[in-house]
């Protein structure tokens, strides 16, 4: 659907957007909305996101233009936020989910259970069986122990066996320690798979999250072929699913992803009829579309340093910075301190330390970053906060992750 009118109303209806405000935006206006939330809604100076719907629009677009092949089933972990579920819901995306509850806020959208793949490779009994009765019928294993609860519990479901990709890619958060079928372990869980008379329709892979060298697709799409030539030489029903999982950036490098996406598809499956290439991307969509808000509540002067402490942290929206190993960046807002130059241009600039709310010295923020010379009650801003930031935030020192707002935007991105 894309970019077009159409998708927008699709997704001012869906649900999870429904019936919430949405302020439209010039392609730049966000300081302007920030700053007039700030005005008139947050007396409290409560940290805040904004969500701009125009960019996750802009975003499906250009999955759809650059990598048309590859159906993307948005991975939930990333970003659980209900308005941004929806809107990807609307524009025709699909969902990897790793638990019940996943598939719960999926489903409770509307979407239907065939738009959702179990992409967790080892899941409890009790979620396998939530996942049958509500008709959840793709997922991924990795070991014959998964087999045997997948039979007990959802024999009719089709999987897909995960392979531990060849490289991680350089990824800032490699998944291969913990998942994926080394080659050696391939035939025996196929064989066991036949043995049980369990479906396996294909092969999924993760090079790892927010990867850096793209020819790890390539490789691990060359050992998903060798699976699939295994398959064959066994007498297995033909497979027809490849899962080439997440790992995407947004940024320009996407198209260069993408190419060698698509020439390793050439190469190693070029007879490609008949063959479902899926992808389970949470970074590419999350990642920039949201913002976050941080008030500025405490300040230290040390000679030239200065120390800021704002009220979102490691052990919220910033666990980032621990679990994903996130550089974030900020830009100053000012309120009444200074408002004929609220972004502080050509304000000279002290090397900052930020600090987060909780009373430990681990939850800092930012170090020797270059900030002009902020007051208590100004603000922070912090683009690109949407990806593994308040998914994984907790409830610590009484700072709950889960309480922060989110507004929501639509820019224009023509
Ligand atoms: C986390 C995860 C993803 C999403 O990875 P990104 O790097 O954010 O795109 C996709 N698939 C699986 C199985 C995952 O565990």
């Amino acid at each position: 659907m894309g970019s077009s009118p159409r998708s927008l109303q699709a997704i001012v209806g869906a649900p999870g957007v429904r019936g919430k405000k949405i302020t439209a935006l010039s392609k730049d206006g966000l300081t302007a909305f920030i700053q007039s939330i700030i005005s008139t809604k947050h007396e409290m100076k409560e940290p805040f996101y904004v969500l701009d719907l125009g960019v996750v629009m802009a975003l499906f677009d250009k999955w759809a233009r650059n990598l048309p092949i590859a159906q993307p089933f948005y991975a939930v972990k990333c970003n659980p936020n209900p308005a941004f579920l929806g809107a990807l819901a609307a524009l025709g995306s699909g969902f990897d989910c790793a638990s019940k509850a996943e598939i719960e806020s999926v489903l409770s959208l509307g979407v239907s259970p065939g738009r959702i793949i179990f992409a967790n490779p080892c899941k409890a009994e009790s979620h396998i069986k939530y996942a049958a009765t509500v008709g959840v019928n793709l997922t991924t294993f990795d070991s014959k122990e998964e087999l045997e609860k997948i039979k007990k519990w959802h024999p009719k479901c089709a999987l897909l066996i995960r392979i531990k990709a060849p490289e991680d890619g350089g990824a800032r958060c490699p998944l291969g320690l913990k998942y994926g079928a080394l080659p050696e372990e391939v035939t025996p869980l196929l064989q066991a798979a036949q043995a049980a008379r369990l479906t396996i329709t294909g092969v999924s892979f993760h090079i790892g999250s927010g990867a850096m060298q793209f020819r790890a697709y390539r490789e691990a799409i060359s050992a998903a072929k060798i699976v699939f030539e295994t398959a064959a030489r066994l007498g297995m029903p033909k497979m027809d699913v490849l899962n080439i999982g997440g790992g995407f950036t947004a940024g320009p490098q996407f198209a260069e992803a993408a190419s060698t996406v698509k020439a390793a598809l050439q190469t190693y499956f070029p007879h490609k009829s008949g063959l479902t290439v899926i992808a389970e991307p949470g970074r590419f969509f999350a990642e920039s579309a949201f913002t976050l808000a941080t008030n500025i509540i405490g300040k230290r002067v040390r000679g030239d340093l200065r120390e800021y402490w704002i009220n979102d942290g490691i052990y919220g929206s910033m666990n980032c910075i621990l679990y994903d190993h996130a550089v974030v960046t900020c830009m100053p807002l000012t309120g009444s301190s200074n408002r004929s130059n609220p972004t502080s241009k050509e304000a000279r600039s002290y090397d900052s330390t930020v600090f987060g709310p909780t009373c430990d010295a681990l939850d800092t923020v930012l170090k020797g970053y270059p900030l002009p010379d902020l007051q208590v009650n100004d603000w922070l801003v912090f683009p690109n906060m949407g990806a593994y930031t308040a998914a994984a935030g907790s409830n610590f020192n009484g700072f709950n992750t889960s309480a922060i707002l989110t507004y929501l935007a639509y820019s224009n991105q023509n």
